[in-house]
């Protein structure tokens, strides 16, 4: 039997990433190319479209991109100057095929693509809405819900069909579309999830992450401003701003975790971001010991900024497998216990003695960070305190992110002290909400319109969570119904 993920690493996970290339010879080459870049975004299913001025050509399959897109004659049948991709890690719908992206459809105005990065947190309330006036939906993924508000909008032309679908929804969305006429993407008025411009050529590119750039030899452009929709027609660019304007607020955990550390955004690298967090939490939260450990690979560069800042020396005393994926076969109890030796392992040797400060990007479930305490101990660690590079999770997001939901993540259930003898780790420490916001340049964060979207930290959301609160308005009255 085949099992998604079973030494689930114990990690939030961002959905998705797209990648779009409009006007280059053999697009869907370079299609190929920034989604094997953006894998970290969705490693579940990868889809890319193509135009070729006549037809709409489409290859979508369960997996990661290479194996999937690395066969000659699967690029051949996507050919044009016009294409974009997706990888997918899904939250909203089910794993199946049917909901792997780019979606398409047939309009009256044509055929008519997407790839969609985010989440729309109204989508079943939409949904429920369109299939009363007659929709029928192909998929379960939230995403088929902006196709059918285009076909349906009262207004002539596609784009005008395509902002009066997008003012109705809630939520994020960083958006490539293709029509017959040319590419479109847009970013949602928050600007929650990223999505930046590139250009090689006389091509345009767009992508999640700038590393999806990088891969193709795109030079990068600028990133796609919150609420702003570009259009590339006849190698023509146009930039509308076509929703009221609203204070921005960007998803805080792609500095975090999510997007890769050799990506730039906002003008910085993530990189160095991520090290200033390290270099913060230090600051905060100091602890006698010999030795800075990274829980590979996200820890790395926190626990490098830690090291720096503490002047205690960094070693790495995990080494990390990069064979384990994230599909595997069904392993026995037995197998399954020992699943995170898999992944990770102590450098004993090293680890033997010592007083450990363990570095680690965030806690959601506590399990992981459990075993690789307990790994720390049976390598002869005297002691492990464990630091975190964001603040406790303690909500779940709605953006486009599998978060557990909240009464599984350990935050939402114990203080520090209780997390801290769950884990069985001798101290325990996260950043604080405003340390995070001064490692980011900011002096605190503001109470009123936070500079980022950090609701999994405050249950801060920034938009409506219209099939959320419909769905706990469901669950109360069925709880009142008499039996
Ligand atoms: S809730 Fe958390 S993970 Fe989701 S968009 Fe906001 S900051 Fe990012």
């Amino acid at each position: 039997m085949l099992t998604t993920n079973p030494y689930d690493d114990d990690k939030l996970r961002e959905e998705c990433g797209v990648f779009g290339v409009a006007g280059a010879d053999g697009a869907a080459a370079l299609v190929a190319l920034g989604l094997h870049a953006l894998q970290h975004r969705g490693q579940e299913a990868a889809g890319i479209t193509s135009w070729d001025g006549t037809h709409f050509h489409t290859h979508r399959a369960m997996g990661h991109v290479a194996g999937n897109f690395d066969r000659d004659e699967v690029i051949r049948a996507l050919p044009g100057t016009v294409a974009c991709g997706h990888v997918r890690y899904s939250t909203t719908g089910e794993t199946a095929l049917r909901n792997v992206q780019p979606l398409y459809a047939e309009l009256a105005s044509g055929g008519f693509a997407v790839a969609h990065n985010g989440n729309i947190s109204n989508a079943i309330h939409l949904r429920r809405e369109l299939v009363q006036r007659g929709s029928i939906f192909q998929s379960t993924s939230d995403t088929e819900t902006i196709i059918h508000l285009v076909a349906t909008s009262g207004y002539r032309d596609l784009l005008d069909r395509f902002i009066d679908a997008l003012k109705q929804i809630e939520g994020a969305y960083s958006l490539i579309c293709m029509t017959p006429e040319g590419m479109i993407a847009c970013r949602d008025p928050l600007g929650v999830r990223p999505l930046v411009m590139g250009k090689l050529g006389d091509s345009f590119i767009f992508a999640s992450e700038t590393v999806a750039l990088d891969v193709v030899g795109a030079d990068f452009v600028r990133a796609i401003d919150p609420g702003e929709m570009v259009i590339v027609k006849d190698g023509e660019l146009r930039s509308l701003r076509p929703f009221s304007a609203i204070a921005p607020r960007p998803c805080i955990f792609e500095w975090v975790y999510f997007s890769r550390p050799d990506s730039i955004a906002e003008d910085r690298s993530v990189y160095s971001v991520r090290k200033a967090i390290g270099a913060q939490l230090a600051l905060e939260s100091g602890v006698e010991a010999d030795i800075v450990v990274p829980v590979p690979d996200s820890g790395v560069p926190a626990a490098i900024g830690y090291a720096q800042e503490s002047g205690i020396p960094f070693e790495l005393g995990i080494i990390r497998s990069h064979y384990v994926g994230r599909t595997f076969i069904q392993p026995s109890a037995e197998v399954r216990r020992l699943g995170v030796k898999l992944k990770h392992n102590a450098n004993r040797d090293l680890i033997h003695g010592k007083r450990i400060i363990l570095v680690d990007d965030s806690i959601v479930r506590g399990t992981t960070s459990l075993k690789i305490v307990e790994m720390m101990r049976e390598a002869g660690a005297a002691e492990v305190h464990m630091r975190i590079a964001s603040p406790p999770t303690t909500h779940s997001c709605f953006y486009g992110v599998d978060t557990p939901e909240r009464s599984k993540l350990l935050a939402a259930k114990l203080n520090v002290q209780g997390m801290a003898d769950f884990i069985k780790a001798d101290s325990l420490a996260f950043i604080s909400i405003d340390g995070l916001y001064r490692a980011l340049g900011e002096s605190e964060r503001r109470s009123v319109l936070p500079k980022y979207c950090d609701a999994c930290f405050t249950g801060d959301y920034p938009t409506p969570l219209t099939d959320h609160n419909e769905q706990a308005l469901t669950q109360l009255a069925l709880l009142d119904e008499p039996a």
